[in-house]
């Protein structure tokens, strides 16, 4: 058996056959709430076929809504005026550039359309959900795609009870249990096996409770609730998310080590309180420059920033 397989995944899910299965997957968890040639928002800057922002595109132009993007100038400045000129009602990207929004439309006074956010990557913290949510005063979807690249496994229970794995990509399962099953339920660290090929497994480093039996909403995939990421990395990235990006002063941050140590650099709206930075910590806190600045989680897309931009700084 080999574990967390992760090219292995991406290999058999990036087929045509399986894309195909995940843009049809996508439009029927969407079609219930997308309205016919209603403009949906993609913050992706890549559309290819194998991308997420071009598997949206077809699942959202499926459901006969209108896909409109982000880009190619993907300043923080240029996300808000496009998700006001456009008048989308749906906006779809990864969970910190929708906060990031939100607090954008805050610090801006923008009224926004959105009837839908769908929130897509990694597990992530429940925090970030309630905070959309209000900010935007909308509904919120989490779409879990494996390391916010396009293997699509699973989306929000219609009913809010935790996330469906898709049965056709994954089989989840806890070897491992701490806990007594209860109700049919397991907790303890997750693995998936392929659906596809049992000999690819992989480990996304999540304590979970997984349950198996039939949801309430009708679906009969199983459901992961109460995630908890066992990544080291991740366990510093969410406390550092908690501790800063909680805030509403806060648009933006980015932590890098260093010889040095630890180095943070934080973009805040000025005027506002500011949360305690770990006195470890070498810091750097500037105000959002509207001009330039570019969410640091879009800088992994290995973005083309355009030349008007580099002329302005
Ligand atoms: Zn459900």
């Amino acid at each position: 058996m080999r574990m967390d397989d992760y090219q292995a995944l991406c290999e058999l899910e990036t087929t045509p056959q399986a894309l195909e299965a995940t843009v049809s997957y996508l439009a029927a968890r969407m079609k219930p709430f997308l309205q016919t040639l209603e403009p949906v928002l993609i913050c992706y800057p890549d559309d290819g076929p194998a991308s997420l922002g071009g598997i949206f595109k077809e699942a959202v132009i499926r459901c006969q809504a209108a896909p409109v993007f982000w880009g190619p100038d993907y300043r923080w400045k240029e996300l808000l005026r496009i998700a006001f000129d456009t008048h989308a009602n749906t906006v779809i990207g990864h969970p910190l550039v929708i906060l990031g929004l939100t607090k954008l439309v805050k610090a801006t006074a923008t009224p926004l359309y959105f009837y839908d956010a769908i929130l897509c990557g990694d597990p992530f913290a429940h925090w970030i959900v309630d905070d959309v949510k209000k900010g935007l005063d909308c509904r919120v979807w989490g779409c879990y795609a494996v390391r916010s690249g396009p293997v699509i496994a699973g989306f929000s229970c219609e009913q809010d009870a935790g996330i469906h794995i898709r049965a056709d990509v994954f089989l989840p399962d806890v070897p491992d249990q701490k806990t007594e099953a209860r109700y049919g339920s397991k907790r303890g660290k997750l693995y998936f096996q392929s659906a596809k090929d049992p000999q690819v497994v992989f480990d996304p480093m999540e304590e979970v409770l997984l349950h198996h039996q039939p949801c309430s909403c009708g679906c009969n995939e199983p459901r992961v609730i109460e995630t908890c990421s066992l990544r080291e990395e991740n366990l510093s990235r969410e406390l550092l998310e908690d501790r800063f990006l909680a805030w509403s002063s806060v648009l933006d941050y980015h932590a890098q080590k260093t010889e040095f140590g630890m180095a943070l650099e934080l973009v805040v709206f000025p005027g506002e309180s500011l949360p305690k930075v770990p006195s470890a910590a070498k810091l750097k806190v500037r105000p959002w420059n509207p001009e330039e600045d570019i969410p640091f989680c879009m800088h992994r897309y290995a973005l083309k920033i355009p030349e008007k931009i580099h002329e302005k700084g």
